[in-house]
This record gives structure tokens, C-alpha cells and sequence, in this order.
């Protein structure tokens, strides 16, 4: 994929994330790995009228490389210190969507005993600790979940999702997968009372995650 294509793609991506109500116009951020640099929403546009051009381009350390008229979002070192942890993940998304958040605000790892859980998430999605927003605060605790824990999808407590991978595709899709799956726990939990996978059951799809991430 060439740069236009992914300009194109973090465009497509981010209206997308607002249109299925993850974010509000001016909520949430998509960026991605070009190279040595790092192309990312900008800050207060509204998704209806952001274009390709108005993604701002920043060097791993900060340095903003190119005058597009408007700022990066403001939680453009979150997205950074993903990518100086992380060599292979070339794309990051962050997003309110509203399940997710809600098991953020309680403070709640996603885990459940729904088969997804373990084999997409390797058993679940964890809580970073609170930092407030656009500060170094927030990422205090990445070292720990992403690479310590090797998990690609973190909650924010008191404020929402970020999700990294090898594409802005798939960054996507693992926080669109998270948001679902918070959704159907929350409605197991309030409609009855979720059955239990057996330890043997666990393990046979943890094997999956983990073959998965060879
Ligand atoms: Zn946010």
C-alpha cells in the first residue's frame, strides 16, 4: 500500500468510527506507520469534511514534518509511544464507543467466558490506569499491557479504547471486535447468568491465540 492509499484508508476508517457511534465529530483518533514517520487525524475537524491532506505528519520523537494548516489530535504521543514500543504495529486507533467505555469507567477488564475473549484477546482486554487526557499520563501503563502482556488492545480507564496492528484495517477491526464484545457481556450479564467455559475449553482456544501471534 502506498501513502495516498493509506491517507486514504485512515480517512475511510475514522468516518467510519463515527459512524458507528464510536466517537462524537470531534472525539477519537486513527494514525499510521509510514516509514519513519507517522500520519495521524488532526485535531476539533468535524469527520464529515476531514480529507487526506489535513492528516498531520509527525517523526517518532514528536517533531510535526509537514505545515497542513490544522494541529495533530491532541493524543498524538499516545499513538507515539505505541510505535517506539511496538516496532510491528503500524496502526492505532482510539475510540469512545460507548460498551467499551462503560467497562473502562467501571474500571473492568473485558473478560467473559465467550470463545472470542480468548482467542482474539488471549483471555482479556486489560485496564490501563487513569491519565488525563492528551497528557504522558495516559500511556504510563503501555509498557505493561502491550508488551509485557503482548496484548494489542488496551481500555483507557475513565475514558475509552486503543487498539494497535499491522494495518489500520485491522487496528479497526480489533476495536470494533472489543466494543462488540463488551456489548454482549453486558447483556448476558443483565438478561441471565453466562455459562462458563471449562478450563480444558480455555486452554484449547488460548492454543488458537497464541498460534495466531506466531
Ligand atoms: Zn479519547
Amino acid at each position: 500500500m502506498n501513502e495516498e492509499q493509506i491517507r486514504e484508508e485512515i480517512i475511510r476508517y475514522f468516518k467510519k468510527s463515527y459512524e458507528l457511534g464510536f466517537v462524537n465529530m470531534f472525539e477519537g483518533n486513527l494514525s499510521a506507520r509510514v516509514g519513519d514517520r507517522v500520519l495521524i487525524t488532526p485535531s476539533q475537524k468535524n469527520k464529515e469534511q476531514v480529507t487526506p491532506d489535513m492528516l498531520s505528519e509527525l517523526s517518532l520523537e514528536g517533531e510535526i514534518l509537514s505545515d497542513t494548516g490544522s494541529r495533530p489530535s491532541s493524543e498524538y504521543r499516545m499513538h507515539l509511544a505505541l510505535y517506539r514500543l511496538r516496532p510491528d504495529i503500524q496502526a492505532v486507533v482510539h475510540v469512545h464507543s460507548p460498551f467499551a467505555t462503560a467497562w473502562a469507567l467501571n474500571g473492568r477488564a473485558i473478560r467473559g467466558d465467550l470463545a472470542e475473549v480468548y482467542m482474539f484477546f488471549g483471555g482479556e482486554i486489560p485496564v490501563c490506569g487513569y491519565g488525563t487526557p492528551g497528557t504522558d499520563q495516559v500511556f504510563t501503563d503501555f509498557g505493561r499491557y502491550f508488551v509485557n502482556e503482548d496484548k494489542d488492545t488496551v481500555l483507557l480507564a475513565n475514558h475509552g479504547l486503543v487498539a494497535g496492528a499491522g494495518s489500520v484495517e485491522q487496528a479497526f477491526a480489533k476495536a470494533e471486535a472489543a466494543e462488540k464484545l463488551a456489548k454482549i457481556l453486558s447483556i448476558a450479564q443483565l438478561t441471565g447468568k453466562p455459562h462458563h467455559l471449562t478450563e480444558r475449553e480455555k486452554s484449547a482456544l488460548l492454543a488458537k491465540y497464541r498460534a495466531s501471534r506466531r
